[in-house]
């Protein structure tokens, strides 16, 4: 249970100012989240909370980088993350359509911000992330690549087989390029 509280930052009615937590991520952290798919990373995440009337302003900047899998040859790839992100904690119920206001019961002592670490880190991994160039496993890139052709190539036929069937609709140009192909 302890290390659940280690990414715990306590608030209190009685407040004032602006206090500042610094949190060092390492493996163990991503390991914890069960529901992670980041595994791995290397980070500091400094937290500064605000009291403003009854609720409470935590403001994130998180610094560092993930190991993930790289989009091209699924080897493990160092990720830069540098990011920011804002939560706002009411105590008591209520509903609130913005995702970065939370509310906790009346009775706790503070909230556990390890999730909201984590997804603005996930949030700042770009779509599609890859080793520089060369950087590769290269037999496994390219054993991707051949899986990959070979996919598009199936879709190819599959076009080709319904122009055949008179598809007016297709783009000129489309057709002249599948011409080409086939030459
Ligand atoms: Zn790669």
């Amino acid at each position: 249970m302890g290390a659940e509280n280690q990414y715990f930052i306590p608030l209190s009615e009685k407040q004032t100012g602006v206090l500042s937590y610094n949190f060092k991520l390492s493996d163990s952290f991503f390991e914890e989240l069960e529901d992670a798919e980041i595994k791995k990373g290397d980070l500091v995440a400094d937290i500064e909370c605000e009291k403003v009337s009854s609720s409470f302003h935590l403001h994130f900047n998180i610094e560092g980088s993930v190991l993930i899998p790289c989009d091209r040859c699924l080897d493990d790839m160092e990720q830069p993350i540098s990011t920011e992100g804002e939560l706002i904690v009411r105590f008591g119920e209520g509903n609130d359509t913005n995702e970065n206001v939370v509310y906790i019961p009346e009775n706790e002592q503070g909230i556990d911000i390890s999730w909201n670490i984590y997804e603005f880190i996930a949030l700042n991994v770009p779509m599609r992330h890859i080793h520089p160039e060369g950087m590769c496993n290269q037999e496994m890139a390219k054993r991707l690549a051949t899986l990959m052709t070979n996919g598009d190539e199936e879709l190819n036929d599959n076009d080709t087989a319904s122009s055949k069937e008179g598809n007016h609709d297709t783009d000129p140009r489309w057709n002249a390029l599948k011409n080409l192909k086939l030459e």
